[in-house]
């Protein structure tokens, strides 16, 4: 994979002290050579190492202002925590290792430069967003490796996740049997819940400033903030996807990034299996409702299939495991995923996030 040298993060614009100072800041924060990155930032291409015998796992993803982060609500260690985890999750779905990042981030001009003299290039918007992108990367072993940098009319990052797995032992979403358990880590409702409280929040602070429509930035205090957790910081399960593929219990795995309804869905379709779920056993997170512990999406929790006589415990590394129903027969007239609430059955249709709906 090709990353550009540091001299390529640079603003198609003049460039000016403060963001001179940011491109070196970022240099300086992310050259963390390791093992697993003999060669970082700074070359035309980043080394990663695999040991031998193991598969190079690559996942990506865009994160849109207005689409999937707000400007006025989202503090900026936020949206960078939340891009990488996304990244985090597929390879923990995965049962992956995490190698390195690498990220290109389109800002407007206004979030690379600070208000005083004094913070230029140092409390900035996009200074805040590496604070949160670069303290999970060290929380996961996973160090920034290359990227790019541009202004763009629209704030958006796209970020590359590498990871390492051993050959043929992925964990992957088409091999449910008929027969297996299906399982969740932690709890399921919690982003949804959290994004819902954080747009009331900035609604009543624009309303009490009089702005309807022109919100000025919500300030998220540090209580909000771990009240809020859930969305604005969500845990990917790394240690748990590598723990399920070293033990070799899960049959398939998938993490909830759009919902469980909508991530059963897929593994459904791609284990050409139905699935029933109990309603009664799922993990719902405090303060959050039923419809968001089923549809919402966001929470990077892992579902996975397991034999149903496997042993799985019920926490893996501190998370805690639930079983939530299990894999059946697919059969015509069959819902694809079927909610059992007590004696009642019905159909769960996919609601759960879905891309440019
Ligand atoms: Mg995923």
């Amino acid at each position: 994979m090709r990353t550009k040298r540091t001299e390529s993060f640079d603003f198609s614009s003049a460039i000016e002290r403060g963001e001179l100072t940011l491109l070196s800041q970022i240099r300086k924060r992310a050259a963390r050579v390791s093992e697993q990155v003999p060669l970082g930032i700074g070359d035309d291409c980043a080394l990663l190492r695999l040991s031998a015998g193991e598969d190079l796992a690559v996942t990506t993803d865009l994160s849109i202002a207005g689409r999937h982060f707000q400007l006025d609500w989202h503090p900026p260690e936020s949206v960078g925590h939340r891009a990488l985890a996304r990244g985090l999750s597929d390879l923990a779905a995965m049962g992956a290792r995490p190698l390195a990042a690498f990220l290109s981030l389109g800002l407007p001009r206004g979030l690379t430069a600070g208000r005083g003299r004094k913070s230029a290039g140092s409390s900035t918007w996009v200074t805040r967003f590496y604070d949160g992108l670069l303290a999970l990367g060290d929380a996961y072993k996973t160090p920034l490796a290359g990227g790019d940098l541009a202004e763009s009319p629209v704030a958006l990052s796209d970020i590359v996740l590498a990871g390492a797995v051993p050959w043929g032992r992925a964990l992957v979403r088409s091999a449910a049997r008929v027969g297996d358990a299906i399982y969740v880590t932690g709890t399921l409702g919690g982003a949804a819940a959290g994004l819902d409280r954080l747009r009331e929040l900035a609604e009543a602070a624009s309303a009490a400033r009089g702005q309807v429509g022109r919100t000025k930035g919500l300030r998220v205090s540090a209580e909000m903030a771990s009240q809020l957790a859930a969305h604005l910081y969500p845990q990917p399960r790394v240690e748990q996807g590598l723990w399920l593929r070293r033990r070799g219990l899960a049959s398939a795995a998938i993490d909830i990034s759009d919902g469980l309804s909508t991530d059963l869905a897929h593994v459904c379709e791609e284990s050409g299996v139905a699935a029933e779920i109990d309603g009664n056993l799922l993990p719902v997170h405090a303060g959050a409702s039923l419809a968001q512990a089923l549809h919402g999406g966001e929470d990077y929790e892992l579902l996975f299939t397991a034999g149903a006589k496997a042993r799985v415990p019920g926490e893996i590394a501190g998370v805690a495991i639930t079983r939530i129903g299990r894999v059946v027969r697919q059969r015509a007239g069959r819902a694809q995923i079927t909610l059992i609430s007590g004696r009642e059955k019905a159909a769960l249709e996919a609601h759960g996030w879905e891309h440019f709906s």
